[in-house]
């Protein structure tokens, strides 16, 4: 039988929430079987991202004591984007249609409804877009938005206030299967894929419980990823800076020139050492960028392995 969904969670040191987020997803499940809309071999899969406390005891546990639970364990910890994928990718083959979200029950669940809704009105890829950021600090607003703002003005072009919650069908993963690159980074790579897709909008709710795993500094390299992984932009932006300041050097010339025939040359030491340093700051700064792309090609031609799974508990029906 067809709609078979499967709920993909990745979980790092997440003891705290994952009793209580398995009870309500499999409510969730329920009801929608109950409602005729999804097959009732439809599963959860928690995905282990490396957690140091008792994550994976926890999702043992749930699938021992119902099969409804499956459990992916990665070798080691390796971030959220790759748990996610490794996910994404088991399950591809046993799923008709595959919902992505966080452990926390930050993503509203009650979205998954209209989510399935669309899928079985034959939309390929929902995207999960959280309506008002009323719930999350100050902080945490204005550096997620700040985030997604740079990532579009850089050229990595993402669906706005859309993090991984969203619906996939199987061809949808299929197609991105195909993506072969390391560094991948999902948010920018799933609107590449194509197909008929659509968004649902939900409330952002607060962290059920635990901490946040992605601190400022995370959030920070995530974006250096997204962006140097999607686009060359800065790259692109490098060379017109490199242009503006040939042409203002030129200007500087001519201006030395007038101004030693003037008679004045000993004067500008001090404008002297503020462009030396300038310039010194910007030539690192290119440099840099130009290393960050080079440092990505080293990794995409070593194609090292973006995970390693070490076990999939699961029981097809
Ligand atoms: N996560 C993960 N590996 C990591 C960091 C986070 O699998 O290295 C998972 C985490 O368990 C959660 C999701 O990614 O399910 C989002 O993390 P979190 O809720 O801490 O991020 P925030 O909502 O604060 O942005
Ligand atoms: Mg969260």
């Amino acid at each position: 039988m067809d709609n078979k969904l499967y709920l993909v969670i990745p979980c790092y040191n997440e003891e705290e929430v994952l009793p209580e987020t398995a009870k309500r997803l499999k409510d969730k499940l329920s009801t929608l079987v109950q409602a005729g809309k999804i097959n009732p071999d439809s599963r959860i899969v928690f995905v282990n991202d490396g957690s140091g406390d008792r994550t994976w005891e926890i999702i043992q546990e749930l699938h021992k004591e119902d099969i409804v639970f499956s459990g992916i364990n990665l070798s080691r910890n390796r971030g959220h984007q790759n748990a996610l994928l490794a996910g994404l990718m088991t399950v591809k083959d046993h799923a008709d249609m595959v919902i992505s979200m966080d452990a926390d029950l930050q993503d509203d669940i009650n979205a998954i409804d209209a989510m399935v809704d669309k899928y079985l009105e034959g939309i390929d890829i929902v995207y999960g877009v959280r309506s008002s950021r009323a719930k999350d600090t100050f902080f945490k607003k204005a550096t997620a938005e700040g985030f997604y703002k740079l990532m579009n003005a850089m050229g990595a072009n993402t669906v706005f206030n859309h993090a991984d919650y969203r619906l996939m069908s199987r061809r949808a993963l299929e197609g991105l299967a195909e993506y072969g690159e390391v560094n991948l980074f999902l948010r920018g790579i799933v609107p590449m894929i194509g197909y008929p897709w659509d968004v649902v909008y939900y409330e952002r709710g607060e962290r059920f419980a635990g901490e946040s795993k992605y601190p400022l500094g995370k959030m920070l390299s995530f974006a250096i990823e997204g962006i140097t992984s999607l686009s060359t932009k800065p790259i692109r932006l490098i060379t017109g800076l490199g242009f503006f300041i040939f042409i203002v050097s030129i200007g500087m010339l001519i201006y030395s020139i007038v101004r030693h025939f003037m008679g004045a040359t000993i004067v500008g030491w001090t404008t002297l050492m503020v462009s030396v340093w300038a310039i010194g700051g910007l030539i690192l700064l290119s440099l840099g960028v130009v290393g960050e792309y080079i440092g990505k090609i080293y990794l995409e031609t070593k194609a090292r392995p973006r995970f390693i799974i070490e076990q999939f508990l699961h029981e097809d029906a």
